[in-house]
């Protein structure tokens, strides 16, 4: 019941990873919640909180899927806003956010749209999806204060490629932040981990949205990615500096950092 990833030609990938999305886009959201025990939702809030989101910001988050990254961000800038209004510094309110949520999958987008609306959001003019490549972004070079991108830089195709895009388009002082499932080195955890991504994630896909195959294929994309020093390394040769990460459930999850300076 292999996805037969092993097999497939670069080139090919990035075809197969847009079927896997494209499945598993409707049940997306649920199976995160059900896979990380609605961990997911506070390691997201982990990586906004590190980005320290400003009102006026211009952002990107790439791989954006469902929207919840920009989500987090928006209710975080909300905030300030808030706090801006009742102490009558109205210079914050004024300055115009934009928060772009960017993904090659307009299956995964359109699941993030609806949620916007449901949010109340769907109005927001400084809530912009976009369908892209990440690894050809149509953004201009130097123009973003951030970039985030969360449980995607494991599904494309030239990992050197994302991380390159990454630093042309963000201005100087503007941080890169990656939010990533990664290599646990804790023994007893290891196993325990392994266990359950080998066995309960394939059935748990299979049971719940009828398709062991594309989180099979999850299973396999997380082994196959660099463990955290290697992609350190990746990241500060993409020419970002204070290149940082931090291990999250003894690294079943991992947040890197990097600043353009
Ligand atoms: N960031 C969201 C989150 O954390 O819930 C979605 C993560 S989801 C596991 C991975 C996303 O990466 C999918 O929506 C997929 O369409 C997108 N993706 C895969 N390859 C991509 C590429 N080359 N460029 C942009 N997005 C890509």
């Amino acid at each position: 019941t292999s996805f037969g990833f092993k097999e497939v030609h670069e080139d090919e990938k990035s075809e197969l990873v847009g079927k896997v999305f494209t499945n598993v886009a409707s049940n997306y959201d649920l199976m995160n919640d059900l896979m990380s025990a609605g961990l997911h939702r506070l390691w997201k809030d982990r990586l906004v909180s590190e980005l320290n989101p400003f009102p006026g910001m211009k952002h990107l988050d790439v791989a954006g899927g469902t929207g919840d990254v920009a989500f987090g961000i928006v209710d975080t800038i909300k905030e300030i806003k808030h706090r801006a209004i009742e102490e009558a510094s109205e210079d914050h309110f004024t300055e115009e956010t934009q928060i772009y949520v960017c993904d090659i999958n307009p299956s995964m987008l359109n699941i993030g749209k609806k949620w916007a609306i449901e949010r109340g959001l769907g109005e927001l003019p400084s809530l912009i999806w976009v369908e892209g490549d990440a690894e050809a972004l149509k953004f201009e070079d130097n123009s973003m204060d951030g970039y985030t991108i969360a449980f995607g830089i494991r599904n494309v195709t030239h990992i050197e490629k994302v991380l390159a895009e990454a630093y042309r388009v963000l201005k100087r002082g503007g941080r890169f932040l990656c939010l990533e499932l990664s290599h646990v080195e804790v023994p007893l955890l290891k196993q325990l981990y392994d266990y359950y991504s080998f066995s309960i994630i394939p059935a748990l896909g299979e049971f719940v949205a009828g398709d062991r195959e594309s989180y099979q294929y999850l299973v396999e994309s997380i082994r196959r990615f660099p463990s955290q020093e290697p992609f350190a390394s990746m990241i500060a040769d993409a020419g970002f500096q204070k290149v940082q990460y931090e291990n999250l459930v003894g690294g079943v999850v991992a947040i890197h950092s990097g600043l353009k300076v």
